[in-house]
Parts: C-alpha cells; sequence; structure tokens
C-alpha cells in the first residue's frame, strides 16, 4: 500500500502540469480524465478487499458489529488520510423495538478544507458532501445490505483517497499564495469536502417518519441549530453544504439513476457526461445496456414531486441542495439476504468509484477555476504550466469566472 500515495502524486502532478488558468467552468480534459486514478481492484475484493470487505457484516446500531465497521472507518482516514478532520456526531433515541432502552446513533464526518480557511475558524468553506449511510438493517437477520450502504460507503472511502492528492497540491499553492493572509481572501477557492457516514437510517420496524433516518435527522437538526460566529462566511455548518449527494443502493449490475430534482439538474448532467465521456474513453469496465445515468436531457416539465425517501431529507428540507444517486427501480436484492457481497457486480462498483471520483475532482477544479487563480483546471497544456503555478491571474479574470458551474 505504501506505494499508492506516491502513485497518486505522480499523477496529480501530471494533471496540474497540464493546467492553465481558465476563466469558468471546464470539464475535466480527455488527458485530465485518464489521469484520475482509478479503483485498485483488491481493495473492492468482497473476502479481503481493504476498502470493501471489513463492511460487509451486519453493523445494526450499537451491536459489536457496527462498532467493528465504525474502527475501520476511522483507522482508514486515520492511517492514510491524517488531513482529514474526524468527528462524531452522536444522539440516542427509542425504536419501535427498544422499548424504553436508548439505541446509539453514530455520524461519522470526515472533513478536508482549506488550511487558510481552518485557521480563520469555523464556517468558511463551502463543502462539496458526499454521503452514505453505514448501518444495516436489523431484519432479515444476518443481513449485511451489500449495496445498502457497504459499497457506496467503500466508493466514498476510495473517493476520499483519490481527491486527497488533487486537494493536497490545491491547497499547497494557496498557502503559497498567502491566501488567508493579510485579508488575502479568495471565497472562490474556500472550498473543501466532506465525507457523512451515517447512521440509523434504516427502520427498525416499518418506515415512518420517526422510525427511519435516525442520524440524519439528528446532524441536520444539530447543524441548523449550531450557529458560526457572526462574521462567518456561513451560519451554520448546514449552510456549508455545497452540495449533497447522497449514494445509496448502488453495487448490482444495470443500475438506472434518474435525475430526481430539477434544481440539481446541473450537478445530474455534470455526473452523466462524466460517466458517457469515460465509457467513450475506455474507463469504465461494466457493460451495462443503458447508461448509469440515463436521463441527462431530461427536460424541465417532467420533474414531479416524486422522490425516493432517504437520508437526504431532512437536510433537504432545511435547504441543502442534493443529488440523489440512488436507482429506480431499486436492485432487485433489496432488503433481501441476498444483497450481500456475492451478489454484488464488482465492474460496476468500480465503475461507481471511478464517476464520482472524477466528478468530485471536477467539481473541485470548478472552484478553483471560478476564480481562476491556477490551481488546476480546464484544458489541455499550452506550455502555460508556469502561469499556473504561479497564479498569475487578475481580478478581472476572477469576476469573469465567479459563480459560472453552479447552479442551472
Ligand atoms: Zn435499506
Amino acid at each position: 500500500m505504501s506505494s499508492i500515495p506516491t502513485l497518486l502524486h505522480l499523477l496529480f502532478t501530471t494533471i496540474l502540469l497540464l493546467a492553465i488558468p481558465t476563466l469558468a467552468y471546464q470539464p475535466l480534459s480527455d488527458t485530465q480524465l485518464k489521469a484520475v486514478p482509478g479503483p485498485i481492484e483488491s481493495d473492492f475484493d468482497i473476502k479481503t478487499g481493504a476498502l470493501l470487505a471489513p463492511i460487509l457484516i451486519p453493523r445494526v446500531p450499537g451491536t459489536p458489529g457496527q462498532a467493528k465497521v465504525q474502527k475501520h472507518f476511522v483507522d482508514f482516514f486515520t492511517r492514510e488520510l491524517p488531513e482529514w478532520e474526524i468527528s462524531w456526531q452522536n444522539s440516542t433515541a427509542t425504536t419501535p423495538l427498544s422499548g424504553n432502552k436508548q439505541i446509539p446513533f453514530q455520524n461519522l464526518i470526515f472533513r478536508r478544507e482549506p488550511p487558510w480557511t481552518k485557521e480563520r475558524g469555523p464556517g468558511r468553506a463551502a463543502l462539496l458532501t458526499l454521503v452514505a449511510h453505514y448501518d444495516s438493517k436489523i431484519s432479515p437477520e444476518g443481513f449485511i445490505g451489500a449495496t445498502d450502504s457497504a459499497a457506496p460507503c467503500a466508493v466514498l472511502m476510495h473517493v476520499a483517497r483519490t481527491v486527497e492528492g488533487y486537494l493536497k497540491k490545491v491547497y499547497e499553492q494557496g498557502v503559497a499564495e498567502g491566501l488567508g493572509k493579510e485579508g488575502r481572501e479568495d471565497p472562490g477557492r474556500e472550498m473543501g469536502v466532506q465525507i457523512l457516514l451515517l447512521d440509523g437510517e434504516e427502520a427498525f420496524k416499518e418506515w415512518t417518519d420517526t422510525d427511519s433516518l435516525y442520524g440524519a435527522r439528528s446532524l441536520s437538526y444539530e447543524w441548523e441549530n449550531t450557529p458560526y460566529p457572526a462574521l462567518s462566511r456561513f451560519k451554520n455548518p448546514l449552510r456549508q453544504i455545497d452540495l449533497f449527494v447522497l449514494l445509496d443502493l448502488l453495487g448490482s449490475a444495470d443500475p438506472g439513476v434518474p435525475s430526481y430534482f430539477q434544481t440539481t439538474h446541473w450537478a445530474y448532467k455534470n455526473m452523466a457526461t462524466v460517466e458517457s465521456r469515460m465509457r467513450a474513453l475506455g474507463l469504465l469496465e461494466s457493460k451495462p445496456k443503458n447508461p448509469f445515468l440515463p436521463e441527462a436531457g431530461k427536460l424541465n416539465e417532467h420533474f414531479g414531486r416524486v422522490y425516493v425517501g432517504d437520508d437526504h431529507q431532512p437536510f433537504m428540507a432545511k435547504g441543502a441542495p442534493v443529488l440523489h444517486m440512488i436507482p429506480t427501480p431499486f436492485p432487485h436484492v433489496w432488503h433481501k439476504i441476498e444483497d450481500d457481497g456475492e451478489h454484488l457486480d464488482l465492474p460496476t462498483v468500480r465503475d461507481w468509484a471511478r464517476i464520482v471520483t472524477a466528478f468530485t475532482v471536477e467539481y473541485l477544479e470548478a472552484a478553483g477555476g471560478e476564480v481562476g487563480a491556477g490551481a488546476g483546471t480546464g484544458k489541455e497544456g499550452k506550455g502555460e504550466d508556469t502561469a499556473a503555478k504561479q497564479g498569475t491571474t487578475t481580478d478581472g479574470e476572477e469576476k469573469a469566472g465567479a459563480g459560472v458551474g453552479k447552479g442551472p
């Protein structure tokens, strides 16, 4: 494993060397897409995979299996991503099965933000927020929930490790430019990533407003009610969510994820474009009948009010923009004992890892590119990498780029 960071480092160095400043949102170039590191096959082995295998056990809230999986996540970030801040958000609740007994629900938050925003206190960085639930359903007995949501959790671990290679460079450059010092502000580059592994998504007895989403309800409530100091850029942690990308029920072959929300269709289209470009470039290994994301061309009038109840709901109700990555129809193994490692389609799992990673890198590139500061991005190089590295950008470029690429 020790060779991996070095490899990532080299690959991202390649991306950065190819970079020139841009004025506006730019998709990753073909060269950049190809350079985004894909998953190591062995990470997703269902018996021995360093990322996936330890999650493929029953992990019901408050049980030893769940504690093991929590340790797996924390150990991974502690060992491989020491720059990421780890925090827990705990709550307890009774469930329809627990009588008077309080069951613990423990959300895990892994956050990486620019050093200059961190130094200046909380509430400055906008955060691309990638989410999956890690609890498993209490029944049927022995249920492992491979698609629900062990595989999405493993995918997010891969994403974190891969984007770190990119963020490290971008943040080092920001520090070198003196961002955050002596009033040097650049809100367009105050962008970080957080990964939420949520607890208690599953109902214990039957899905109702109170028997489901235990972790998400508690976290969204706490975040909305924890104000930042008066001069912070964001009012509270909930407002820091730039986009809430929820992965759920992923890992079966031939998924079809619709675009659920008109307000975030711009993000869906970006993800769908990443998929179709990667497929055209031969960077994906699955051979689905249809694209994973088939609705890039969905018309405004075709967005209805129908959506799937899931962890995004309490966040969305409080104003967070949501991209819900859940297939319709659900995998045929859904909530059955067959939702186990053997029923995963691993090429599909690894392709999700590739697509979400590339989307994340592109999203962060867009944040850097908006201010044209050469933190990364855009088209293939024309020998202007020196200018990019030195950040030779004018104010005019900064204004021209602001706000592009976010929003419909
Ligand atoms: Zn479920």
